[in-house]
């Protein structure tokens, strides 16, 4: 199945929550909506569920237009952030709920109750309420439930966010898995830079209720299209550079610039912490503002003349670059983006 926003427009009295969002989820595709909040990512999904109509624009799912087709007749499935299962029901009756509500025999509800508990990973969790889960276990639940019906799409609102961090990484893993397994087009929100790139085959990044860009993982934290989005994505340097001719003079080196240059020579000149190469040298041009240790890299904030970068370490060279320790710069990657210049120069 594939679902299709065309010119989605919604506004709730004066704000514009969807603002003509064009975007294609291909067949058994996963695609991530990222994005800050406000900028329109749970509208554009209950959309597709039918839970809100908009006002303009159309929603496709299999090439029909069923933005005027009631939820219920839509064969979606969707999780919540958290808190959705029925209190009252155990977890095989959550999970099969929405047989019921189709009428499905008692016998093959269960079945495919116990099916769908075992393929979350619960075989032995049916006969628990929710009080008696940990929010990791509700939540495949409430993936069980949302899968039962056999759904054609499935919608994930922020399914992690309530989670705890060891949970969280778990928990997203399996549903991608999960995911694959079924080829489930799969619309998943989340506001989490981190969890849309790990999880998505592309990710469409909204901005004020339209997208800004989509497109693979790697490709939106390589090549973002516009400032906001290498913004929003990842960590980013903002330094003053000078534009000659096809290349960008940046903290005195010059290096070849790809995509389109801005009109005016002063620009930003966007860089990534990681091609900031940093090595302890008695000479070098610069000093350790602050470390702050990630395990298998650091990250340190240095001050190179007037000017504060952000840069990495692999971590087992963190301890001896401790504050005040000089190092040399060197910058092992082409800027990710040259732009016009907007900001203040300086570390993000
Ligand atoms: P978040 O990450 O905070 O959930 P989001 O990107 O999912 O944000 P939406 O929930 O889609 O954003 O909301 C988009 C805008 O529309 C917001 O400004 C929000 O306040 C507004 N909005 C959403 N639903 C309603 C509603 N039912 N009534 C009034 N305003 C609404």
């Amino acid at each position: 199945m594939t679902v299709e926003f065309r010119g989605l427009r919604r506004v709730f009295g004066r704000t514009v929550a969807l603002d003509g969002l064009d975007l294609t989820v291909g067949q058994g595709e996963l695609m991530a909506l990222l994005g800050p909040s406000g900028c329109g990512k749970t509208t554009a999904l209950r959309c597709v569920a039918g839970f809100e109509r908009p006002d303009a624009g159309a929603v496709f799912v299999d090439g029909k237009d069923v933005t005027r087709v009631p939820a219920n007749r839509r064969d979606t499935g969707m999780v919540f952030q958290s808190y959705s299962l029925f209190p009252n029901l155990n977890a095989r009756d959550n999970v099969a709920f929405g047989l019921r509500v189709r009428k499905v025999p008692a016998a093959r509800r269960h079945a495919r109750a116990a099916e769908l508990l075992e393929l979350v990973g619960l075989p032995d969790h049916g006969d628990r309420y929710p009080h008696e889960l940990s929010g990791g276990q509700q939540q495949r639940v409430a993936l069980a439930r949302a899968l039962a019906p056999e759904p054609r799409v499935l919608l994930l609102d922020e399914p992690l966010s309530a989670l705890d961090a060891k949970v969280r990484l778990t928990l997203r893993e399996e549903i991608r898995r999960l995911q694959l397994d079924l080829g489930i087009t799969t619309v998943f929100v989340t506001h989490d830079q981190e969890e849309a790139l790990s999880v998505a085959d592309r990710v469409a990044v909204l901005r004020g209720g339209r997208l800004e860009q989509c497109g693979p993982p790697a490709e939106i934290y390589d090549r973002p299209a516009t400032p906001f989005v290498a913004e929003f994505v990842g960590t980013m340097n903002h330094l003053p550079g000078r534009v000659t001719g096809d290349r960008v003079t940046v903290l005195g080196r010059s290096l070849p610039v790809d995509g389109p240059l801005p009109g005016s020579p002063d620009v930003d000149v966007l860089i990534r912490p990681e091609a900031v190469l940093l090595t302890p040298d008695p000479g070098g041009e610069a000093t350790v503002v602050t470390s702050s240790f990630r395990g298998a890299s650091a990250r340190l904030r240095i001050r190179l003349g007037d000017l504060e970068v952000l840069g990495d370490v692999p971590g087992h060279d963190a301890v001896r670059l401790t504050p005040g320790t000089r190092v040399a710069v060197d910058l092992v990657r082409r800027p990710v983006l040259v732009a016009a210049r907007t900001v203040p120069a300086g570390a993000a």
